[in-house]
C-alpha cells in the first residue's frame, strides 16, 4: 500500500491509500477520485522531493510558497532556487537524516531531499511531516 497526499484544484489536500502507483494513474485518468471536501475531480498527487523543517513557522512559509509558485513553471524554478539557498540538500540520505533531526527536539536544521515511495510512507507512519513541492528541471 502507498500513501499519497493529493491536492485538489481548490488546494484541499488529503491523504489516500492505492495499492501501488499504477491503481492511482488508472483513477486518476478515469477521475474516478474526488476531493474529500469539495468532491472536485481535479486531482493531482504531490510529486517529488519531500522536506522537513524544524519550525511550523518556516513549514507554512514553504507551503506558502509552494502555493503561489506551483502554477507556474518559472516560478517553480524560482522556488526551487530558493529551498537550494536556504536548506541543506541531503539527498538519498533524507530519510536517515530526517529521521535524525525529528528525534533530536534540538536541531533545527532543514533539509531537503528524495526518498522512495516506500521511505516516504514509512516516515509518515512515524509520524514526520514532510512537504513535497514540483521540482522543475532548471535546464529545459
Ligand atoms: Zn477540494
Amino acid at each position: 500500500m502507498i500513501k499519497y497526499i493529493l491536492k485538489c484544484d481548490k488546494n484541499h489536500e488529503f491523504e489516500s491509500w492505492f495499492s501501488n502507483s499504477a491503481e492511482f494513474e488508472k483513477l486518476c485518468k478515469k477521475k474516478l477520485l474526488e476531493c474529500i471536501y469539495c468532491s472536485s475531480r481535479s486531482i493531482t498527487k504531490s510529486i517529488m522531493s519531500p522536506m522537513i523543517n524544524g519550525t511550523k513557522k518556516s513549514n507554512m512559509d514553504l507551503i506558502n510558497l509552494n502555493e503561489n509558485f506551483k502554477k507556474e513553471r518559472d516560478s517553480l524554478k524560482q522556488l526551487r532556487k530558493y529551498i537550494e539557498n536556504n536548506f541543506e540538500f541531503v539527498g538519498k540520505d533524507f530519510s536517515r537524516k530526517v529521521r535524525e533531526i525529528y528525534y533530536d527536539k534540538n536541531t533545527k536544521k532543514t533539509i531537503y531531499g528524495t526518498t522512495t515511495e516506500e521511505e516516504r510512507a514509512e516516515l509518515q507512519e512515524e509520524g514526520i511531516e514532510l512537504l513535497s513541492i514540483p521540482w522543475v528541471n532548471k535546464d529545459n
